[in-house]
C-alpha cells in the first residue's frame, strides 16, 4: 500500500503535470492562429461549385481553405475528394490558391487573375467552367 504522503504527491503531480500541457496544447494552437492569419492572402473566390459529392462541398459552395486548380491543360479542381463526410467549416469561402492551366486568359504566372471562378462536371470529369482560352 503506498504511503499517503506520496500518494497525495503523486496525485498533485499528475494533475499539475496535466494542467500544464493542456495550458501549453492551448498556447500551441493560439500561435499558430496568429500564424495562420499573417498568412492570409488575397485570392479569387470559388463563388459555386456543384459537385456534391466532394468533401468540401456544403449546399453547392465549396468550404476548403483554398483549391487547386490544373492538370497540365485540363483545367480540372485538384482539390476535390470523393467521400460522404462533407466540410464542417460551411461558413468558410474557398479561394484558388494555385491555378497550372496557363493556356487559360485569367491565368498570369500559375495563378488565376479573376475575381472568381465556377466550379462544376463536365461529363465524367470535375473542372473550372470559368476557363477561357
Ligand atoms: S471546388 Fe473542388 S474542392 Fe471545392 S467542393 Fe468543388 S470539387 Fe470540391
Ligand atoms: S479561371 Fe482559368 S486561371 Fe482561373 S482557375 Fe479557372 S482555369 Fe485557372
Amino acid at each position: 500500500m503506498i504511503p499517503l504522503k506520496r500518494f497525495v504527491r503523486k496525485r498533485c503531480a499528475g494533475r499539475l503535470h496535466r494542467r500544464f500541457f493542456s495550458m501549453e496544447r492551448k498556447l500551441v494552437i493560439q500561435l499558430r492562429r496568429v500564424i495562420m492569419k499573417q498568412l492570409s492572402i488575397e485570392m479569387p473566390i470559388v463563388a459555386e461549385c456543384a459537385v456534391r459529392e466532394c468533401v468540401y462541398n456544403t449546399e453547392q459552395c465549396c468550404h476548403a481553405r483554398a483549391i487547386t486548380v490544373g492538370n497540365g491543360v485540363h483545367p480540372g479542381c485538384d482539390t476535390f475528394f470523393n467521400g460522404s463526410a462533407h466540410s464542417k467549416a460551411w461558413s468558410r469561402t474557398a479561394g484558388v490558391g494555385a491555378c497550372k492551366v496557363s493556356a487559360c486568359k485569367f491565368n498570369e504566372d500559375y495563378e488565376c487573375m479573376t475575381e472568381q471562378i465556377s466550379v462544376g462536371r463536365d461529363g465524367e470529369s470535375v473542372r473550372c467552367l470559368t476557363y477561357q482560352r
